[in-house]
């Protein structure tokens, strides 16, 4: 009855999102996206439309725990479809523990999102609290067709086919890392009511990958921040051993202990087919994941969910077997075709690290004005990163004409007009080389 009131409310939630669309439009509620918070409010101090939505989300997560992600998140109802997919498909993706679900979300969250944004308002302060729940407009952050479909592929799909079910709320997504601090001081939680089996089922079927089980038979309730309060453990204790209920936060038992990461979970026998531990490896798999994100963050258009979904895919692809994802045991025949797609991997994941690096080089010392040094870097950008840009060749043509190199100058500005045959650059460039 609770799962069937879940999914209408998830249902529900993409007719307000059409409502929102079509009879709203931008001049009354304007982009409801969790960025708002940081882009608008931390950065100029503006209240608009998904500011309004992050208060509410904070708010309510201290009464009743991350409900908003498991009854209310687009994204979270994306994942579950896919899982109800893979289901269909006769596959059961096995969830993989890594210390990469905390530090992930925590890092895109502070890196991208807080720090530049506060660094920002510090720099230049508000001038005082503007409301303005029209703007921006609807779509304002959503990437270009291409890229925002690869990002639903890649973080609503692909991510819980090889990092389990709800894969991008545990290692991505840095809204559900903003919500942990609440959620640890809920006033709801799911908790323990005695009559136990240690069946490990809650276990087993929790979306988020929480060992239920063993955090309400160690702490008397579920400590995990990840909990969406979805209610699929309660719901399927068979002795109705589990609680979703309240307690006085005065009275609430809160020790550091619970929190932490604890290598006596995911023990009991009966739950050993459903979960695969990389934690032996995450001292590669860390930097790693960074390494690679960092090598395609921004390339093509694409965003931080994208580039760290796929590196974060990438990189614990590399240290699963294909048992994890696979109905019957093919481990063996596949590794071949593993290897090969591993050390393509490495070679996409360097080519453009040597892109972006070159590009970064390249655009600081034509701001320095070291011209010879930022046109060989310019020069590698241009020729190893297959989409064109007008501006690096722009950036290009402009050195040459500086250091007295005509042929290299016109070549680079009739590249860069080719390109953005709009742009008034490369046009007076040439005017100014004729
Ligand atoms: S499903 Fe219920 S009985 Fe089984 S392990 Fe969880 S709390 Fe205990
Ligand atoms: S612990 Fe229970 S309520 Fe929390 S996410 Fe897991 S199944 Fe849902």
């Amino acid at each position: 009855m609770i799962q069937k009131l879940r999914i209408s409310s998830l249902v529900g939630i993409h007719l307000l999102i059409l409502a929102h669309i079509y009879y709203f439009g931008d001049e009354i509620i304007g982009s409801l996206d969790f960025q708002e918070f940081f882009h608008a409010f931390i950065k100029y101090g503006i209240i608009n439309a998904g500011v309004v939505l992050v208060i509410l989300a904070f708010v309510t997560t201290l009464i009743f725990g991350r409900f908003f992600c498991g009854w209310a998140c687009h994204f979270g109802a994306v994942q579950e479809l896919a899982w109800w997919l893979l289901q269909k498909m006769g596959i059961t993706p096995k969830t993989i523990n890594s210390s990469l679900v905390t530090i992930l979300p925590l890092f895109v969250l502070l890196n991208f999102y807080l720090a530049p944004n506060l660094a920002s308002a510090l720099d230049s302060p508000w001038e005082g609290i503007i409301l303005n729940l029209g703007m921006p407009e609807i779509w304002a952050f959503l990437p270009g067709f291409v890229i925002g479909t690869l990002t639903f592929v890649v973080d609503g799909f692909l991510i819980v086919y090889f990092l389990g079910r709800k894969g991008f709320c545990r290692y991505l997504c840095p809204w559900g890392a903003f919500l942990k601090l609440p959620n640890s001081l809920a006033m709801f939680k799911v908790r323990y009511t005695g009559g136990c089996t240690q069946c490990g089922n809650c276990t087993s079927e929790c979306p988020i990958g929480i060992d239920v089980s063993y955090e309400i038979n160690n702490y008397g309730k579920v400590t995990n921040t990840n909990c969406t309060s979805c209610m699929i453990c309660t719901e399927g204790c068979p002795s109705s051993a589990l609680s979703y209920k309240w307690e006085n936060p005065l009275k609430e038992n809160f020790q550091f202990k619970h929190y932490g990461l604890n290598r006596e979970m995911f023990a009991l026998p009966v739950i050993s087919d459903r979960f695969q531990s990389v934690h032996a490896r995450d001292f590669l798999l860390l930097p790693l994941v960074l390494a690679f994100g960092y090598s395609i963050d921004g390339l093509y258009g694409m965003g931080h969910f994208l580039s760290f979904g796929i590196a974060a895919i990438s990189g614990i692809y590399f240290f699963t077997s294909s048992s994890a994802r696979l109905p019957v045991n093919l481990g063996e025949k596949k590794s071949k075709r593993k290897n090969f797609i591993i050390g393509l991997l490495l070679i996409i994941f360097v080519w453009h690290g040597v892109v972006k690096f070159s590009i970064w080089q390249g655009l600081d010392q034509f701001e320095k004005h070291q011209y010879f040094s930022a046109i060989s870097h310019l020069e590698r950008a241009v020729t190893m990163y297959p989409k064109p840009i007008g501006r690096f060749h722009l950036c290009l043509a402009e050195m040459y004409l500086e250091i007295g190199d005509i042929e290299l100058a016109r070549e680079h500005a009739l590249e860069a007009q080719k390109i953005n045959p709009q742009h008034e650059g490369p046009k007076k460039l040439i005017e100014k080389l004729k």
